[in-house]
């Protein structure tokens, strides 16, 4: 293990995907690799989103006003993967505060897809999902609306956006409360159902979660006699290539005992829109709390106090906050003042509600299959009009307004299958991991 480690550490310095914004000094890893094996555990490493808290680790979310912060504790989820005897092998680059789906919004850089560097890995946990591929490295990220999905499907590797409520959100750093949670990638599906049997649970520091979910064993289990239903209506918003691999993954399911219907879902076209309208909201509110004086930057960084308050605020956001974070906060704001809210707002609750109960209904006894991300992995540009970017996310952010669990399989490079089950039933969706994983029938 300690050789393989080293092994991995000489890759991991040379690293050109820039997957990673910290990378721990081998011999901290090595010493707490042999920490584990003196307690009598197995030690597996692990990667950690670089939003989420990991106590006496610099932890930045991707953004220059987080450059300096070292939290003091350990997010719940990452406690637990410690107890379990996981090992932190660094800290993976990421869209600044989650906003974005390619993994080009990090103020360290964008990352790079290990199938092809001149394309993305997906975003925004793009370094975790460049990691799993390129590294064989399993890791933690977060999904609020497909961030844990499009990386998985893009760089080709599996991953869970579990249920809401059954992983604790205690030390993630906020981007929209209502619609992320902390979430497993990895190169197989067995990996995944580790580490999420392992983070699920309710927790008293965080009030939303409300229990665990049952996943031991499911990426084995098969789908015989699953039911799933494929919403046609949104097989036409992708590419030929996708649908090819989609359909021919389809055959394979059913091959295997799967029973498959197709029919409309309109309510899917409804999602976007509204996604957007809460998660700009709930995004305005979490950031305000950044203001250069908390969460490390030092004085030297700092402009000059002024005698107006909010100016001497204003000009650190102005620096050290990216392009798109800024755009989101301005919007959010704006859709939340009075006037706006009714007209906006509260319009996107409803349309949220009218979809999770539509979703709720349909996953009663089947699960939903359709592709993860709705084109291949695109070239890397920088820079993207955020139309373009919000189009990617077509496909995922429905899981993520109705709080279902969903997962990624890959299908073929860079393209991945999304299967969305009912509430607490994550289980479903690793048994359609696992049979879509290759890994698993050859060994
Ligand atoms: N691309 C989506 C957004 O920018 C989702 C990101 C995420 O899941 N964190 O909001």
């Amino acid at each position: 293990m300690l050789d393989e480690i080293e092994a991995l550490y000489d890759r991991l310095e040379k690293d050109e995907l820039n997957a990673f914004i910290t990378l721990r000094p081998r011999e901290d890893v090595i010493n707490e690799v042999k920490r584990v094996i003196e307690k009598g555990l197995k030690p597996k490493l692990i990667t950690v989103k670089d939003n989420i808290s990991t106590k006496g680790i610099r932890t930045t979310a991707g953004s220059l006003i987080l450059k300096r912060y070292v939290p003091p504790f350990d997010a719940t989820a990452v406690e637990k993967l410690k107890e379990a005897g996981y090992v932190i092998i660094g800290k993976t680059n990421m869209d600044e505060f989650g906003m974005g789906s390619t993994g080009e919004n990090s103020a360290y850089g964008p990352t790079k897809n290990p199938i092809n560097k001149s394309l993305v890995p997906g975003g925004s946990s793009s370094g975790a999902g460049a990691a799993a591929k390129a590294y064989s490295l399993p890791g933690i990220g977060s999904d609020t609306g497909g961030s844990i999905r499009a990386p998985a499907a893009w760089c080709s590797v599996f991953s869970v956006k579990p249920t809401y409520g059954s992983v604790s959100r205690y030390g993630l750093i906020p981007y929209a409360d209502s619609l992320e949670q902390i979430s497993p990638i990895a190169p197989t599906a067995k990996q995944v159902e580790e580490i999420l049997s392992v983070i699920t649970g309710k927790d008293p520091k965080d009030q939303t979660t409300v229990r665990a979910v049952e996943v031991k064993g499911c990426s084995s289990k098969g789908v015989e006699n699953m039911r799933a239903l494929v919403p046609e209506n949104v097989l036409e918003l992708i590419d030929k290539d996708v649908k090819v691999h989609f359909e021919s993954a389809l055959k394979k399911l059913e091959n295997m005992g799967m029973k498959i219907e197709y029919s409309n879902v309109e309510e899917l076209e409804l999602a976007l829109p509204s996604y957007y309208v809460i998660a700009m909201a709930e995004a305005s509110s979490n950031l305000a709390r950044y203001d250069g004086i908390r969460y490390g930057l030092s004085a030297e960084e700092l402009p000059p106090i002024t005698e107006n308050f909010y100016d001497y605020i204003a000009e650190v956001r102005g620096k050290y906050f990216g392009w798109e974070v800024k755009r989101r906060i301005v919007v959010g704001s704006v859709l939340l003042s009075a006037g706006y809210s009714e007209e906006l707002y509260l319009k996107a609750l409803k349309v949220r509600r009218l979809l999770s109960t539509k979703l709720y209904k349909i996953t009663s006894d089947k699960v939903i299959i359709m592709p993860t991300m709705p084109t291949k992995p695109p070239k890397l540009k920088g820079e993207r009009k955020p139309k373009e970017l919000f189009a990617m996310d077509v496909l995922t952010v429905s899981a993520n307004l109705a709080g279902l669990p969903a997962g990624n399989a890959p299908i073929g490079e860079g393209i991945g299958l999304q299967v969305m089950a009912n509430r607490w039933r994550d289980c479903d969706v690793l048994r359609v991991l696992g049979a879509l994983d290759g890994s698993r029938l050859k060994g």
